[in-house]
């Protein structure tokens, strides 16, 4: 063996910090970003974000549990969860010419779409404000995002879309149908024409559909560049993290290519095939959500100084007095309440805050919280 020699690069100053290390390593992009925050609920009323609020009953729990004694923990899933597909295609109404991709929750199909088209000069277009993950996903994978803002109804400006569609030739279009965090349905003719002019594909996410009462998954057969995304999350199953891409075969070849291979894991394949078994019991609840939507929408109206926004998704956005959103959010918190303070997600939202739809004593909770900040 050779004797050791001084290494000539030790006197070269290396960083000593990870912040150092970081500050040369990270990409840029990803160190301006901060991480998705999920504020601390416990304790409180939780109406943040857009979970079921029901259980299930005691019988259907105890066959659920009946049917994981039979997971197979030790061997990995079934890479492309055929059971679940089939299961989801009759759930889902899915056309037979499409096929379905399966995420580790929606999330993760849009980040295999734009990994998948992403690169120098490629673009993502969506609208502001929409789901913020689209803008996020597009940062992480140094695509560019092109944001192109609502009308102050938060109705779609078609001529708006297609003119930076014309500029920008963007590669992937997302639509969320209903809007999230906005909870209207856009115009269906102008979400055609979108289709239509756009270069690449356009993915309609449907991740509410269950409280809203239309779909473009009929359209499916129509449009070569229209892909439909849907969740359970916002049905009931937000823990089981499943989300659902239809559409063209050959785009959903390629997407499949960056998808890791087991994302899906054995406990989420077996519990979304049971519960889809018992979709009727989620349509139920999905039913009471609706209706309770409705008189929490009527009660809040009530309220004076609130501008409420009408909505076909389980939350529902509305206005504060002028530059009282932080010190309502406080002031719901304080009694126990917790929903999410959209104030400063942008110019169309200044003084919003969002509320999702829960059980009846929730939504009585937050009504009464509301009137007892006073600022209402
Ligand atoms: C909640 C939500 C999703 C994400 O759903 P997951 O399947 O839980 O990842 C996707 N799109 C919109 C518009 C949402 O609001």
């Amino acid at each position: 063996m050779p004797p050791m020699k001084e290494d000539a690069s030790s006197l070269v100053p290396r960083p000593s910090s990870p912040r150092d290390r970081i500050a040369q390593w990270i990409r840029p992009e990803i160190r301006e970003l901060s991480a998705y925050h999920v504020p601390d609920a416990s304790g409180l009323i939780k109406l943040d974000a857009m979970e079921n609020p029901y259980h299930w009953p005691e019988d259907k729990l105890d066959q659920w549990l009946e049917l994981l004694r039979t997971a197979e923990l030790n061997r990995y899933p079934d890479p492309h969860a055929r059971q679940l597909k089939d299961r989801l295609r009759e759930a889902m109404a899915v056309p037979a010419g499409s096929s379905i991709l399966l995420g580790n929750g929606s999330d993760e199909i849009i980040q295999m779409i734009v990994m998948a088209m992403s690169g120098e000069g490629r673009s993502l277009l969506s609208v502001d404000p929409g789901f913020v993950m689209y803008r996020m996903i597009a940062d992480f994978c140094g695509m560019d995002y092109v944001g192109v803002p609502l009308r102050e109804d938060f109705s779609l400006d078609a001529e708006a879309v297609l003119a930076a569609i014309e500029q920008h030739q963007p590669a992937v279009v997302f639509l969320a149908y209903p809007n999230n965090p906005t909870g209207n349905l856009f115009d269906r003719t102008d979400m055609q024409r979108i289709i239509a002019a756009a270069p690449g594909v356009v993915v309609v996410d449907e991740a509410y559909h269950a409280f809203a009462e239309d779909s473009f998954m009929s359209l499916l057969d129509e449009h070569e560049n229209l892909l439909l995304m849907r969740t359970v999350s916002k049905m009931g199953l937000a823990g089981l993290r499943l989300g659902m891409l239809a559409g063209a075969p050959q785009w959903l070849g390629e997407f499949d290519k960056v998808r890791l291979p087991y994302n899906i894991n054995v406990l989420t394949q077996l519990s979304a095939k049971f519960a889809l078994q018992h979709v009727a019991m989620l349509d139920a609840q999905t039913q009471q959500i609706k209706q309770d939507r409705a008189e929490l929408y009527a009660q809040m109206q009530a309220l004076k100084g609130l501008t409420v926004f009408s909505s076909q998704a389980n939350f529902i956005l509305f206005r504060a007095p002028a530059g009282k959103a932080a010190a309502l959010f406080e002031g719901l918190k304080a009694e126990g309440v917790l929903i999410k303070n959209m104030d400063r997600a942008g110019p169309l939202l200044r003084d919003c805050l969002r509320v999702t739809v829960g059980a009846a004593a929730e939504n009585a909770a937050f009504l009464q919280a509301l009137v007892k900040t006073g600022l209402c």
